[in-house]
């Protein structure tokens, strides 16, 4: 199976803790030269020295970038694909906050389009032309099981995660054709401080404690427990190797079983 990145420029977005940091240590010992974006440059500056470099020639930088402030997300894109194409992104965030969807406000909707659907879109439209140049490209965009089924209590993340499936999919089929694929990773539950928040968040709602939530949460799952986030990470790197070349258009839940639908 090939999944060397050597040559392979990937940018991935929400580097800095979860998913995204692992995510970025997963391509990194594929071969590939990584640039880690998100919003504190010294825990950026760090990252880049503690990633893996598996030949002399591997390179990592960063971009410091607010997801949220779409047009100067769009200007640093832009100035690092002028410097080095992008073969490989990795679309990621934090996720919106909770609520249920009949509270929520169009303030809070706005918030949460701009940081993932609208932040994926400047940063595909930036790196698609360098992408089309060298006939080859991977888009790989972590969303949320939410996807599938939706989540209570999450009801801006739901609705825009499905915003965000739907544009993955139709830009899929618009990039076939150019050697260019785009898939989504679903995580499930996974051990990042996104997680922590969310179990403390449901604890306080509902008077349980923290471990009884957790208890209740791991009982869903097949598998018995959650991720760590370098098992999503591997999925996202697969799917960014030339290995998953035929693969495009999916959206892959890493959930331990949790998904009940086919
Ligand atoms: P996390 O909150 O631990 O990490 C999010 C990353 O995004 C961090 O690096 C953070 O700095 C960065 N980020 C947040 N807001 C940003 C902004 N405005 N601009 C730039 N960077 C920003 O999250 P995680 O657990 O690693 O999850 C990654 C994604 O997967 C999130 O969208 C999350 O909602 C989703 N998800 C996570 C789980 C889980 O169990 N951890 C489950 C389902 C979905």
């Amino acid at each position: 199976m090939q999944l060397d990145l050597s040559g392979r420029h990937a940018l991935v977005c929400g580097a800095s803790q979860g998913i995204g940091r692992a995510s970025a240590i997963e391509l990194a010992l594929l071969g590939a030269d990584v640039t880690v974006l998100a919003r504190r440059s010294e825990v950026l500056a760090a990252l880049v020295q503690a990633l893996p470099r598996v030949h002399d020639a591997q390179k990592h930088g960063f971009v410091v970038a607010d997801a949220g402030a779409t047009d100067a997300l769009r200007a640093s894109a832009e100035q690092l694909v002028a410097g080095s194409p992008v073969h490989i992104l990795i679309n990621n965030s934090g996720g919106p906050p909770p609520g249920i969807v009949a509270a929520a406000t169009p303030a809070e909707f706005l918030d949460a389009f701009r940081q993932h659907l609208l932040a994926n879109h400047v940063l595909a439209q930036a790196v698609i032309p360098g992408m089309k140049a060298a006939g080859w490209g991977r888009i790989v965009n972590i969303i949320s099981t939410s996807v599938k089924e939706p989540i209570p209590g999450i009801g801006v993340s739901n609705t825009t995660r499905g915003a965000v499936a739907s544009w993955a999919k139709t830009l899929a089929t618009e990039l076939a054709p150019s050697g260019i694929t785009v898939n989504n990773v679903l995580p499930g539950s996974t051990h990042t401080p996104r997680i922590e928040q969310i179990i403390a968040a449901r604890a306080r709602k509902s008077g349980s404690s923290e471990q009884d939530v957790q208890r209740a949460m791991t009982a869903e799952i097949p598998l018995g427990r959650f991720a760590d986030p370098a098992e999503t990470a591997a999925a996202v790197a697969f799917l960014a190797s030339p290995a998953a070349g035929y693969i495009t258009g999916v959206s892959l839940p890493v959930d331990g079983g949790r998904m009940h639908s086919l």
